[in-house]
């Protein structure tokens, strides 16, 4: 214990630990109290009794949790469970964790109960505050408090200030429970954790109580968790049967709703941002279960996140290493918080604290996904000792629920008390964190980024902007035009030899100008640590010593969301005259004089909302830019004619989206636009990476048909009630055959997926099925086929793309894994190969897009043949000869003769055919029929824009958006991932343009000669 006004206490709590200590097998030090039950509090002999009958082997406690403390007014869990926490076969629904933690506040002045916010289906989420009764009733007082050093502008960065502030402070832990639905062990771990921090009179968890406000989300993922207690419940009702997989969790996405707090896309985020912001905490704590017994991956491996302070970094090494010394005094084997997580990817929602000043922490626990005990074996590596790990798990125990909340409960309590026991240490920590994401401007910089006013991307430019408030960063807009000097680039000498005749012809610009209205994100503000992980660049190293990066390794946004970011390291900038905004909306609506509305393209999504909202409307595309009353349109721009002035004006303003009436109808060619009926195809095997898109399209109200491969088959006449079918990456690269089959049918049971008397709550707003194991069948392939022929659009990326060039729906394009290469979702450049095509309207020659290893496209000219691979510029040198290589050799005895040129194409063009292959050649295939290259990868020179690219060479060049005609449809194929995790909305309108322009996707080819 710290703290001068404490000593009193300090000395207490020592008296009572000699007299009472009875031996817990991890002895205090120094003047820090041992964790030992109060003698003179009673225990609940039935519910401890339980407790021992449910803990599988005596070293899977320790004396914090082996009991429970009676109390005549406060109800244990028991009341709810009408067992005991971890009991087997008891696994509650979210509400009736809520039921308790409500009967826990109705009965102890100790607790309190927030409603933090609502679900995308509409469930509760909720914090709880455990701590004493003085400290909840003062919670605006030192929510005050700890503003100030969340906040150290506000005390003008003045350290003595801020020492009376931490001297008063109350800190706040925030523990977080079962984002992850199928580890389902926290909601009980939490509720017994709260009964304990409420009830017991020892000296050890009083001390944490009095010291600190103990706040507890106990289920992150309502609606996943109702799901996966249905699928229990079922499980239980046919213990049998296999169960059903969870395939759903929220509404969107399964195990990405832990990679949701960069884009704060999701509602679970969103809430604890607001949540965690809100109170001040200085820790986030979150729950999660895969790895026996107790991996606190906090500490982890590298490489760490760039933009971490290193204050927090010796901060999780210091809660880390208590955290396991004291588990293993208790003998409790596996735990570790060494391990092979890096914490480069700010995604994770624990990372929440990481980039708002606070303290990130992460438990994984040992979980049997439900309440059975059962029998685990372990892999080698799993039992293995390491250094870091002297006591290793098992490699076979009995693990039953209960051992599971021992553990957690056991790391959180101790936890708590060596936060509480150093709490000054951690308060000073979180204001000197906050100071130095102020101070950051002159310190390591930057001083600001802007986003110009002439975005020509207004739309995104304010999404991206929102992302950015929603992590609770400030946002400016300069009130005049400014200038800022640009830092003098160090070249490196081979560089500046190569680019030494660019720089005579124009040497780089030493200034930058940015007009009025521009929006400026400055540095020196508190949470300005998360504004510059997002808008940087990544670089992660091909020779770093991790070889297996755990998330993503690049995420710039500005580059995602194809808008305009300038860092600004010039001081200058902060000085510019500027203001706060609150509300950033993209000015939209109608200007100008005119019956004929045209709307510029710049590949803004917002085009295809207004196609959807104004959907009796006739809108139409054109095929060329043109330029109308002085101002340029590009290609694509929407021209609209004898809509309401009033009603368009409406949307645009809704929208963002600037009209321009013109007096005249350009001479542009067109084609319409169209507001396409889209089928939107997911598998049963996994739709967490179709949920993005599902999310974007619902964003961006783009109605569409949700049906999996099993209803394919069914539909009589695809072609008759769908333009567009979007067959979205299935997330695992599980192979045709997968898709195809499905899961296994020839033995075992049903698996079904839909509302039965145990499964209220599974089919949400999703899909169902009586058996989730068929899939697409080969009737379904043939369906897809037909649609195709008959004239359809098939969208597919990454994985689905593979499966139409195996299945065969497409001739002439063919997929291949990488050999050495890594691109780890990185951010890659691509190029714009054919600006016709209507899936380019709007993008520039760049575009930045997200990529996770392909596949790598190859085309091929010959029908059956397999594209080749190439890496590169390959050489074809001319044969071993006479003389120097550019002559031509001779033959003794005749005259020389020259060879003939061999027909040359590029990495991403269709081989061009040669002669022979043309002699009978049945299987050329005819100019229309070959791919349709919209945008390649980037050389490799300029692939790598953030994040990891190793081995380059397997992808650069090669197509990245094909548009492939098949019958009298298409199939449009994507090796990047267009639409992800909310982050890369700079490539939504390639797949919003081949929606619009689905029955004009030929405007603007131009065919090979032969
Ligand atoms: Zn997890």
């Amino acid at each position: 214990m710290t703290g001068s006004s404490k000593v009193y206490g300090a000395v207490f709590c020592g008296f009572l630990m000699l007299v009472f200590f009875t031996g817990s097998g991890a002895a205090a030090t120094g003047d820090e109290t041992a964790p030992a039950r109060d003698p003179k509090q009673a225990v609940d002999e039935a519910y401890t009794a339980k407790i021992q009958k449910y803990t599988t082997a005596p070293y899977f406690t320790s004396p914090l949790v082996n009991y429970l403390p009676a109390s005549k007014t406060v109800p244990t869990p028991e009341a709810v469970l009408g067992d005991v926490a971890g009991a087997p076969g008891v696994l509650p629904y979210a509400e009736d964790v809520y039921k308790y933690m409500r009967m826990l506040e109705n009965a102890s002045p100790r607790v309190k109960v927030f409603s933090i916010g609502k679900t995308e289906e509409g469930r509760e989420m909720i914090a709880v505050a455990v701590s004493s009764p003085d400290n909840l009733k003062n919670l605006e007082e030192n929510r005050a408090r700890l503003a100030k050093l969340a906040d150290p502008r506000t005390i003008k960065l003045d350290d003595s200030e801020a020492d009376k502030l931490v001297a008063q402070a109350v800190p706040v832990y925030y523990i977080t429970g079962t984002i992850h639905s199928p580890e389902t062990g926290a909601p009980t771990a939490l509720m017994e954790l709260a009964y304990r921090l409420a009830v017991d009179e020892s000296p050890y968890i009083s001390e944490i109580r009095d010291g600190t406000i103990t706040l507890i989300t106990p289920v992150i993922e309502v609606d996943g968790r109702d799901r996966m207690v249905d699928i229990y419940k079922w499980h239980l009702a046919h213990p049998k049967d296999f169960y059903p997989p969870l395939i759903y969790w929220g509404k969107y996405v399964a195990h990405d709703n832990n990679r949701d707090a960069m884009g704060v896309t999701l509602k679970l985020t969103e809430n604890v941002l607001n949540t965690y912001v809100g109170w001040k905490a200085q820790v986030l704590h979150d729950l999660h279960e895969s790895v026996p017994y107790l991996y606190d991956n906090t500490v982890g491996d590298g490489p760490y996140n760039a933009w971490v302070d290193p204050i927090l970094t010796d901060e999780w090494q210091m809660i880390g290493s208590r955290n396991v010394a004291d588990m293993t005094k208790f003998g409790m084997p596996g735990v570790f918080t060494h391990g092979d997580f890096d914490t480069w990817s700010p995604g994770y929602l624990m990372f929440i604290a990481a980039m708002h000043n606070g303290i990130s922490r992460l438990y994984e626990t040992f979980g049997n996904g439900g309440a059975d005990t059962q029998e685990r074996t372990l892999d080698p590596e799993e039992y293995a000792r390491t250094w870091y790990r002297q006591n290793p798990p098992l490699p076979k125990t009995l693990w039953s629920q209960r051992d599971n909340n021992n553990y957690e409960q056991t790391g959180l309590l101790t936890s708590l008390h060596y936060f509480n026991e150093n709490k000054r240490l951690f308060l000073k920590n979180f204001y000197l964190k906050a100071k130095r994401s102020v101070t950051k401007p002159a310190a390591e910089g930057p001083a600001a980024y802007v986003l110009p006013a002439d975005e020509a991307r207004p739309g995104l430019q304010a999404e991206l902007l929102r992302v950015l408030q929603k992590q609770a960063v400030e946002i400016s807009r300069a009130k005049s035009g400014f200038t800022i000097a640009l830092p003098v680039k160090k070249e490196s000498k081979s560089k500046k030899k190569e680019e030494a005749k660019e720089k005579e012809a124009a040497p780089s610009p030493t200034t930058r100008e940015f007009a009025a209205g521009s929006y400026v994100i400055r540095m020196d503000q508190p949470y300005s640590r998360i504004a510059d992980a997002l808008l940087d660049h990544q670089y992660w190293s091909p020779d770093d010593p991790q070889k297996t990066p755990y998330d993503d390794t690049g995420w710039t946004f500005g580059e995602l969301f194809g808008v305009q970011v300038a860092r600004i390291a010039d001081l200058k900038v902060l000085d510019v005259a500027m203001e706060r905004v609150i509300n950033i909306h993209a000015p939209g609506g109608v200007k100008g004089d005119g019956m004929v509305f045209a709307i510029n393209n710049n590949a803004e999504p917002a085009l295809a909302t207004l196609r959807y909202r104004m959907k009796d409307e006739g809108v139409e595309a054109a095929e060329e830019p043109f330029e109308s009353n002085g101002k340029k349109f590009n290609r694509g721009s929407f021209i609209i004619r004898n809509a309401g002035r009033a009603d368009l004006d409406r949307v645009a303003v809704d929208l963002g989206l600037q009209v321009v009436a013109l007096g005249v109808v350009p001479s542009a060619k067109t084609h319409p636009v169209r507001a396409a009926r889209v089928a939107f195809v997911h598998t049963w095997l996994s739709t967490q990476t179709e949920g993005w898109w599902r999310l974007a399209l619902d964003d961006l109200k783009i109605p569409y048909d949700y049906i999996s491969t099993q209803t394919i088959a069914k539909v009589d006449d695809l072609n008759a009630k769908y333009d567009v079918i979007l067959f979205p990456p299935v997330g695992f690269f599980p192979g045709p055959t997968a898709i195809i089959n499905g899961m296994p049918t020839a033995w075992g049971n049903p698996l079904p997926w839909k509302n039965t008397p145990e499964t209220p709550n599974l089919v949400g707003k999703n899909d169902s099925t009586d058996d989730m194991r068929p899939g697409l069948g080969w009737d379904g392939l043939a369906k897809l086929r037909t649609f195709v022929q008959k004239g359809g659009v098939l969208l597919t990326a990454t994985d689905t793309s593979r499966f139409v060039t195996e299945t065969g729906l497409v001739t002439g394009i063919s997929t291949s894994a990488p050999e050495r290469m890594k691109i780890v979702g990185s951010v890659v450049g691509t190029r714009l190969v054919d600006g016709a095509s209507p899936i380019a309207y709007g993008y520039d020659e760049k575009v930045a897009a997200y990529c996770d290893n392909g596949p790598i496209f190859s085309l091929t000219s010959i029908a059956g043949a397999r594209g080749r691979r190439r890496l590169g510029n390959e050489l074809h040198s001319r044969p071993t000869g006479r003389g120097t290589v550019d002559d031509p050799d001779f033959t003794v005895g005749r005259p020389a003769v020259e060879a003939p040129e061999q027909p040359t194409s590029e990495i991403w063009e269709t081989p061009p055919v040669t002669d022979e292959q043309r002699r009978n050649g049945f299987r050329v295939i005819p100019p229309a029929n070959r791919a349709r290259v919209i945008f390649r990868y980037a050389d490799q020179k300029d692939l790598l824009i953030s994040g990891l690219v190793e081995g380059g060479n397997e992808i650069a060049q090669h197509p990245a958006v094909v548009d492939m005609q098949s019958g009298n449809g298409h199939v449009v194929l994507f090796s990047i991932n267009p639409v992800y995790r909310g982050e890369t909305r700079g490539t939504y309108s390639m797949v919003l343009n081949t929606i619009l322009n689905f029955d004009s996707l030929d405007a603007g080819r131009k065919l090979a000669e032969k």
